[in-house]
């Protein structure tokens, strides 16, 4: 069987970075949970290089201040499983939240807010909700970027 990873998810993409890919989930039962998956094969997370794993931490934080800014994220939970299916390190962005947010025509809800989450919780959307999660995911990831460079021109000049 060839590897989904390898052979690309384009349906899924929201941005491909040098050493790693940032998926939405197929599960939304937490709005905007996100796999950031290597762009190669090694088992273990942290068998990743130094130079993997400081771009791992900026993509992190990139995404989730788009959460935050996006969706109103209040907090985050990660994780990192290894499987046989999947030989591509990867860990998971799960967004929390204190309120229940719409998107679209679904409403989520986060009733364990405060504690851990809850791995069984499942929720699917109709294809169309997953393709204007992903642009919107996308653009405000591309105006963040806009909001950072007109921040340093405005950084007043001594005088
Ligand atoms: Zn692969």
């Amino acid at each position: 069987m060839a590897c989904t990873y390898c052979v690309g998810a384009p349906d899924w993409e929201i941005k491909k970075y040098t050493y790693w890919t940032a998926y939405l989930k197929k599960n939304q039962a937490y709005l905007g949970t996100t796999i950031i998956a290597l762009n190669r094969h090694i088992p273990d997370l942290f068998s990743a290089t130094k130079e993997e794993i400081e771009e791992l931490q900026t993509i992190i934080v990139r995404l989730t201040g788009m959460m935050k800014e996006l969706f109103g994220a209040k907090m985050f939970a990660y994780m990192a499983q290894s499987s046989l299916e999947n030989l591509h390190a990867n860990i998971q962005i799960i967004p929390r939240y204190d309120q229940k947010v719409r998107f679209g025509d679904v409403t989520f809800s986060d009733p364990q807010f405060g504690r851990g989450y809850d791995p069984v919780r499942h929720q699917e959307l109709r294809p169309s909700d997953y393709s204007e999660m992903i642009i919107a995911m996308q653009q405000k990831l591309e105006g963040t970027k806009e909001t950072e460079n007109r921040e340093e021109l405005e950084v007043p000049r001594p005088e």
